[in-house]
Parts: C-alpha cells; sequence; structure tokens
C-alpha cells in the first residue's frame, strides 16, 4: 500500500483524501485500502457517532459488505427482517416476504447505523491503520490540474474548534465529498442542488420490544434475531415499526404535514396508542427525534479532481431507508475507477486529465444519478402511501394494499422494496 507521507512544506499527502467518515466515506475508504490505495478520511465529529440514525441494510448492501468481509459479522450482531405485515384497523393485510426476490440474502438487516460505522472503523484500522483522522473538520479546497489541496481545521470532542491549533494542510490526487446531504465540499466546489423539500414529518424512536423480551440480549448489541416488521396504515397516519437488535424496536410515525411534533417519548407513544391500541413504556426509550423529508441531488457529481458520493451527492427520504444502500453502491463502483486514476498518476506520471473528462467517471456519474433517481421514486411513494387520510380515501387505500397483498404483485412489492433493481452482476 501507499503510505500517506509528508512533502517538504509539511502538508500530509496521500492518493485518495475522503472528506467524511460516515457509511460512505468509511466504506470506500474499506475498499480501497483493500486495493492498496493510499488513503485518508477526516471526519469532522472528534468521536464515533452514538445515535442508531439509519437501521436498514438492504440485501445490495450485505452484498456490498460481502466485499470487505464483514458480511457475516454483520448478519450475525444485526435483527434479520425476512417479512413485511401490512396491518389496518387491528387487521392483517398482508405480508410481504423479501425470500424470492434474493434467495440467497432473504432479508433486510436491521443494524443501528452507529454500530455500522464501528464495525467499518474497525476494519479500516485493520488494513490501514491512522487512516480514519477524526475531529477534523474540512474548510477550504483548492483543484488544480493534478491534484487537490484541502484545508481542515481541528475539532474537540463537543465540536468546538480548536482555535489555537494550527489548520492542518493536505494534498490529495483525488478527493471524494462523503460528507453528508449538506456536504462542505459541495458547496466549496460551488455546486448546487437541485429537488424537493416535502411538508412530511415523522416522530421516530427507539423502545424495548414487549414481544421479544426476554428472548435475546446477550452482549451490549444483542444477537441476531429474525423478527417481523409491522406498518400500520392508519387514517390518522402511518405507524411503522422494525426491530432491533437487543430486543428493542424502531417507531416511525407520520405527524401530518407541515412542523415537525415535539420530539417527546410521550408523543410517540400516544400517537402509536391512539392509531393502533398498542401501549409501549415511553420510559424505555433510547433515542426520540423527529424529521422531515426531502431529495436533493447535486448538479454535478465529478470536477477536476473530485468526487461526490452518497448523501453529498444525492439525499433522498429515509422512508423506505435506503440512502446506505445507495452510497455504498457508488462507492462499489467508484473504487475501481479511483485506484486506476492514483495509478495513471503515480510516481509524477502526468495526469490523465480531468475526471469529469473521462468517460468511466462520466458513466459513473450516469449510474450514480439512475440509482438514485429509482430510490427516490420509491422512496416517494412509501412517504406517500404513509400520508394521514379521510376515511373512505383510507379505506380504498386498505383495499387496495390488501389486494396487492393477496397476488402476484406482492412478489413486484418485495422486489422493489428489498432493492432488487439494483442488483450486481
Ligand atoms: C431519520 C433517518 C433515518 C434513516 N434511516 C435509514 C435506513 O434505515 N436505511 C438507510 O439506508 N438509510 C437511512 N437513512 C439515510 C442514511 O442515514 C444516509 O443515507 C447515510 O447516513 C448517508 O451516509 P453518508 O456517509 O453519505 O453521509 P453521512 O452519514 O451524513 O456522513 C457524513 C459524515 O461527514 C462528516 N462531515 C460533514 N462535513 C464534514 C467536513 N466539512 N469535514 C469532515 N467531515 C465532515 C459528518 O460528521 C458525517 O460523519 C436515514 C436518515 C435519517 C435522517
Amino acid at each position: 500500500m501507499t503510505v500517506p507521507s509528508a512533502s517538504p512544506e509539511g502538508d500530509v499527502c496521500c492518493e485518495v483524501l475522503i472528506v467524511g467518515g460516515g457509511p460512505t466515506g468509511l466504506f470506500l475508504a474499506a475498499l480501497l485500502a483493500r486495493r492498496g490505495v493510499g488513503v485518508i478520511v477526516l471526519e469532522r465529529r472528534a468521536a464515533p457517532a452514538e445515535h442508531s440514525r439509519a437501521i436498514g441494510l438492504h440485501p445490495p448492501a450485505l452484498r456490498a459488505l460481502r466485499e470487505v468481509g464483514l458480511e457475516r459479522t454483520a448478519a450475525r450482531v444485526g435483527a434479520r427482517i425476512r417479512c413485511g405485515r401490512a396491518r389496518s384497523r387491528g387487521r392483517e393485510l398482508g405480508r410481504l416476504r423479501f425470500a424470492r426476490a434474493w434467495p440467497g440474502r432473504p432479508y433486510v438487516l436491521s443494524l443501528p447505523q452507529s454500530r455500522t460505522e464501528e464495525l467499518l472503523a474497525d476494519r479500516l484500522a485493520e488494513s490501514a491503520p491512522g487512516a480514519l483522522r477524526r475531529g477534523r473538520e474540512v474548510t477550504a479546497l483548492r483543484e488544480r490540474a493534478d491534484g487537490v489541496e484541502v484545508t481542515a481545521r481541528r475539532m474537540g470532542e463537543a465540536g468546538e474548534t480548536g482555535s489555537t491549533a494550527e489548520p492542518l494542510r493536505l494534498r490529495a490526487r483525488v478527493v471524494v465529498a462523503a460528507d453528508g446531504s449538506r456536504s462542505t465540499v459541495r458547496e466549496l466546489l460551488g455546486i448546487g442542488t437541485t429537488g424537493t423539500e416535502h411538508r412530511d414529518a415523522y416522530l421516530m424512536g427507539d423502545l424495548a420490544d414487549p414481544d421479544s423480551a426476554g428472548a435475546e440480549g446477550t452482549g451490549s448489541h444483542g444477537v441476531g434475531t429474525d423478527r417481523d416488521a409491522l406498518i400500520h396504515l392508519e387514517p390518522g397516519g402511518v405507524v411503522e415499526s422494525f426491530p432491533l437488535p437487543g430486543a428493542r424496536r424502531r417507531w416511525v410515525v407520520h405527524t401530518g404535514r407541515g412542523d415537525l411534533a415535539e420530539p417527546r417519548s410521550e408523543v410517540l407513544t400516544r400517537a402509536i396508542r391512539e392509531r393502533t391500541g398498542m401501549r409501549l413504556d415511553p420510559g424505555t426509550t433510547s433515542m426520540i427525534s423527529a424529521f422531515s423529508v426531502r431529495r436533493r441531488t447535486a448538479q454535478r457529481l465529478v470536477t477536476t479532481r473530485c468526487a461526490l458520493l452518497g448523501d453529498a451527492a444525492h439525499e433522498i427520504s429515509p422512508i423506505g431507508g435506503q440512502g446506505i444502500t445507495l452510497g455504498w453502491l457508488d462507492a462499489l463502483d467508484a473504487a475501481p475507477l479511483l485506484a486506476r486514476t492514483v495509478r495513471a498518476t503515480a510516481g509524477g506520471r502526468s495526469s490523465r486529465g480531468p475526471l469529469d473528462a473521462d468517460p468511466a467517471w462520466q458513466r459513473l456519474e450516469r449510474v450514480c444519478r439512475r440509482r438514485a433517481r429509482v430510490a427516490g421514486l420509491i422512496a416517494h411513494a412509501n412517504t406517500a402511501l404513509g400520508r394521514p387520510l379521510p376515511g373512505p380515501f383510507a379505506a380504498a387505500r386498505t383495499l387496495g394494499v390488501s389486494i396487492a397483498l393477496r397476488t402476484p404483485l406482492r412478489h413486484v412489492m418485495a422486489w422493489t422494496y428489498s432493492m432488487g433493481w439494483a442488483r450486481r452482476r
């Protein structure tokens, strides 16, 4: 592997610099390290994330984890969701199973994002010790024909700036922006976004699962289990729940269109009780947050020496939970191109020219855009399906879903939901 080094001026030099140590950045770094590419990841947060945030890893994401040797580990510590059950007003409408769409991986894995990031960071540390540099926020960058100069500042544990510390200067042949939906790199490159804001608001919380209490829970993250996802299509708005490892469950409730609801456990458990009759103990809440949804895509994903991947490139509604999978598919496609690009410029050999003029990078941009468009449309449909509806419309929706789940249409729905359309050869 080409190890990062220091230039005569004291700048840190590496082949690929990844900005952002979220799921996309860490996964890409692990892939590149396996290919022997000298990689550095700069992550603004000084400490690992604790928020459970994204939990759904679809079969293409599990396939991606295999590339860094983590599929089995993830499957062991996550909760396997083989079946989704749709309900309304106390009645079961039907079931969706993923076995037909993905015979080899017949489930969506539920694993808190904090745990996913921990697994990836550990894997990266094994193959490229010191590559992940936490508490470093990128504040400026300058693209040149043969590389990028980057400036970063140190951040403390509480997110405060290390004001007395000298800014860090780094040079890389290529910079990858994996710094999320509010990407600083995207802004520094002057790349705008297009898209739409939805007015749908949600409350989300992780609570003890009364149905699985006592059935598991060895170790701090619990052990893998098979439990069902529940989707309650109610006139007041959808109530979704997904198993989490460790006898817990993630609840997501549509709270209307407009302002966000107050992120309090009692507000969440009351909405669940009023719509479904289920009584949950708010005292068992380990995470609660309110969010709204939007869909945005960067106007360019590739520039002279930079590429945007993951949420920095495309943000979609979390309803349907495809964001991490999309970022990893971007990374799988970008890794061989990055390796090829740094090899072509190694040892002072002349640059192959701007990335955005290279047909392979242009193709990558098209592929990433197409995937994000499909995922965005599916997430949009999921969001629309869960909106509050007046009585007769809610009854028509219930009827439509129960018919679909009793006909071969359910196989199409399972294929769509489990991202069968994103299968890689
Ligand atoms: C409520 C909610 C639920 C979701 N549920 C799911 C789900 O179930 N399944 C799913 O697949 N997706 C889900 N998503 C989406 C998923 O969380 C994102 O798609 C995913 O986190 C994107 O990963 P990323 O690495 O591209 O960006 P991020 O996770 O946003 O990571 C970006 C990283 O960059 C760092 N950073 C930012 N700026 C800088 C800077 N200037 N310098 C250095 N570092 C910087 C940040 O600290 C962060 O660690 C959900 C999202 C939300 C909000």
